[in-house]
C-alpha cells in the first residue's frame, strides 16, 4: 500500500515558478482551504496548453515504439493518440471547447502547427539515443512519474517532477532534455533544478542538460556542472523558506492574469468592477 504523502512539503519547479508569477494564485491552487480541494473545476483547457500536452504524448509514444518502427508516419499516429483534453480525456477528437478551441478551422491549425513542431523534432533527433529515462506511456495519466520521482530534499521538504528525457553517455553520466514548444529563453534554474533531482534519484552524474526548441527547430545544451550541487540545493531551499514564512499571498496583475484559471474569483479583479 502507498504511503500517504503530506504534498504541501513537496516542491516542483513548476510550483516555486508560480509563486514567482502570483502569490495569489499560488495561494488558490495549493494552499487556499476551499479553493484549492476543487482547483480541477476552474481549470480553463487553452489552445497552447492542448498543444504542449500532444507534443510531449506524442514524442513520449514514439519513443515507447521499437526502434525499426520510429518512422515519420508512426510519429503522427503518435499524435492523433494524444490530441486529447486534459479536462475530459475520454472526449474523442475534434476535442472544441474542451480543448480550447472556439471552431474547427481553429483546431485544425493548432493540429498543423503541432504536427509542424513534430517534423522539427523528427528532423533534430537521433530516432535511437541511449535512453536512460522516459515518462510513462499512460500519457493522460503521468500523475504517477511525479510521485515515483518524489525525493528528500532537506528536513521535512521534498522535491519532484517530470522530465521529458534522460539519456545516458558511455561513461555513465547523464543528459536531461526538455522540449519546448514555446519560443521564449528558458530560465536557467529549471535547469539545476532538474540536475539536482535527477542526481538525487538515479545516484549518477548528470553531464549536460539541453532545452530542445521544437518551434525553430534549435538545440541549446548547458554545461550543468559549473554549480555545485550543494549550491543549487541552497538555492531551492531559499526559495522553498520563502514560500512557507510567507503571510500574505497579494494577486499580482499582469497580462498573464488573461490565462490564469481564477480570475473570475479573484479579488484584484473583483474590486475594478
Ligand atoms: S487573476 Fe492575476 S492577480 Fe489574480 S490570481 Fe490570477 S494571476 Fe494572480
Amino acid at each position: 500500500m502507498k504511503k500517504k504523502r503530506d504534498f504541501s512539503k513537496i516542491y516542483s519547479y513548476s510550483k516555486l515558478g508560480l509563486f514567482d508569477k502570483c502569490k495569489k494564485q499560488y495561494h488558490f491552487y495549493y494552499l487556499d482551504p476551499e479553493i484549492a480541494p476543487i482547483k480541477k473545476q476552474f481549470k480553463k483547457q487553452r489552445d497552447y496548453q492542448t498543444k504542449g500536452l500532444a507534443v510531449h504524448g506524442a514524442i513520449t509514444l514514439f519513443y515507447h515504439l521499437p526502434v525499426q518502427d520510429r518512422t515519420f508516419e508512426n510519429l503522427k499516429e503518435c499524435l492523433k493518440n494524444a490530441w486529447f483534453s486534459e479536462i475530459e480525456p475520454d472526449k474523442k477528437p475534434p476535442l472544441g471547447k474542451a480543448g480550447g478551441f472556439n471552431s474547427l478551422k481553429h483546431e485544425r491549425k493548432v493540429y498543423y502547427n503541432t504536427l509542424r513542431l513534430l517534423k522539427n523534432f523528427f528532423n533534430l533527433e537521433d530516432l535511437n539515443p541511449s535512453l536512460f529515462f522516459l515518462p510513462t506511456a499512460n500519457i493522460k495519466n503521468s500523475f504517477d512519474d511525479y510521485e515515483n520521482l518524489i525525493t528528500p530534499l532537506s528536513g521535512e521538504f521534498f522535491i519532484s517532477g517530470k522530465f521529458d528525457r534522460i539519456d545516458k553517455f558511455e561513461d555513465g553520466t547523464l543528459k536531461i532534455i526538455d522540449f519546448k514548444t514555446g519560443r521564449k529563453n528558458q530560465d536557467r534554474f529549471q535547469l539545476d533544478f532538474y540536475r539536482l533531482l535527477a542526481e538525487l534519484n538515479f545516484d549518477l552524474k548528470v553531464k549536460t542538460a539541453s532545452f530542445y526548441y521544437l518551434d525553430n527547430g534549435k538545440i541549446k545544451e548547458f554545461d550543468v556542472l559549473n554549480l555545485g550541487k550543494e549550491k543549487i540545493k541552497e538555492q531551492i531551499l531559499n526559495k522553498i523558506k520563502i514560500i512557507e514564512n510567507t503571510k500574505e499571498f497579494l494577486p499580482k496583475t499582469s497580462p498573464l492574469c488573461n490565462h490564469c484559471d481564477f480570475k473570475e474569483i479573484c479579488p484584484a479583479f473583483e474590486q475594478k468592477d
